[in-house]
């Protein structure tokens, strides 16, 4: 894909390497902004501070953001500290009022990149304004409709352009809030390579304790930058509580990270790398496959308690053997694989359902 992109180091250099972003999901009041923002000035290596005051909330009933009154508190973040402001913006008026409020960088979230309608008229708005646009990946994993946002923002002149990994919804259980999936970032940078990537580990992740080995993985893709929440008392949050870091911890997080001085050239398109991600996001399928597999394992097992019906059915146990070599032989797997998978299968249901009988509840 063309893009005409500026180098994300002639727009913005970064206090640190990579480029840190930080700050709170969303701005609650001045001073929780105020204080946050104070803090991440102290640790040194920040770049940019980050809140959102429009929040693509789920339900309507819940916190929606401060709204347009928030944009004087970040204005007041970049006249204290020096940090250089964004904010997510989801309509024509969103970015009107951001550009009155000399806010420094945009961003387009995961609910507003998934719509070609909504960004083409935050594009149009965007016409004639030298302003930077990061944009996240879209909720679901479509590299094109990512790839479209951004090409709807360079048509309209916009070059300084940053793509945000974000992770993607993903329907299974799995220790992400959003599945990482590195192999779609991986692709859009081999498809743009002038275009700068940076992650944002904590809508990855969902959950703080995961933070770190997400942000390292990044930076060994060579993504060139990372967006962390920060909040001064995250347990009080109004959004993203448990996702979020104090300074201090976020101090800590970046202390823990390897910076590789050189990468290695071509290291972010390797193929391996890419392979790797799928092999990760399959087996994780599958973990949870077994994990859906087991629970109604256990709900057969009381059923078959509270009938009296023993557990062991060998007929059907025959029949389910013969049905899935066939299913297997059929996708290429071989009979004696299917066998080995299925007997151990089968001894851990089994197992299962004789501790379902032996409970006492
Ligand atoms: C956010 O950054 O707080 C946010 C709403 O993120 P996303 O669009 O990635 O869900
Ligand atoms: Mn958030």
């Amino acid at each position: 894909m063309q893009l005409d992109i500026v180098p994300l180091n002639s727009w913005l250099p970064s206090a640190g390497l990579p480029l840190i972003i930080a700050g709170p999901c969303s701005a609650e009041t001045e001073c929780q902004v105020m204080e946050t923002a104070t803090g991440l000035a102290a640790i040194g290596g920040i770049t940019v501070f980050r809140a959102g005051i429009w929040k693509p909330r789920t339900r309507p009933s819940t916190f929606e953001g401060v709204g347009k009154k928030g944009l004087k508190w970040l204005q007041r973040v970049k006249a204290e500290t020096g940090l250089l402001i964004t904010v997510e913006v989801a309509s024509p008026l969103h970015v009107k009022q951001a550009i009155d409020h000399g806010i420094d960088i945009l961003w387009i979230g995961a609910r507003t990149s998934v719509s070609p309608f909504s960004v083409q008229e935050i594009a149009e708005a965007l016409e004639g304004h030298d302003l930077p646009v990061m944009v996240k990946n879209p909720l679901n994993p479509d590299l094109k409709t990512w790839m479209g946002a951004i090409e709807r923002l360079n048509q309209a002149g916009i070059k300084k352009l940053v793509a945000i990994h974000r992770g993607f919804s993903f329907f299974n259980r799995s220790p992400y809030r959003n599945a990482p999936m590195w192999e779609i970032p991986i692709e859009l940078r081999s498809l743009c390579p002038d275009l700068p990537v940076i992650a944002d580990p904590s809508h990855i992740c969902g959950n703080r304790d995961l933070l770190l080995p997400v942000a390292q993985k990044a930076l060994d893709l060579e993504m060139q930058g990372l967006m962390i929440e920060t909040h001064i008392n995250p347990s009080k949050a109004l959004t993203d509580k448990h996702q979020q870091l104090t300074p201090g911890q976020l101090k800590e997080l970046l202390s823990k990270l390897v910076y590789r001085q050189e990468a290695v050239p071509g290291e972010f398109q390797n193929r391996l790398e890419s392979l790797r991600s799928e092999i990760d996001k399959l087996d994780e399928e599958l973990m949870d496959i077994l994990a859906r597999r087991m629970d109604v394992v256990e709900e057969i097992g009381y059923y078959k308690k509270a009938n009296r019906i023993t557990i062991l059915q060998l007929k059907r146990w025959n029949q389910l053997t013969l049905d899935r070599i066939e299913a297997g032989i059929r996708m290429g797997l071989s009979k004696e694989f299917i066998l080995k998978l299925l007997e151990t299968v089968h001894e851990e249901s089994i197992q299962r359902q004789i501790d379902v009988m032996n409970r006492t509840e």
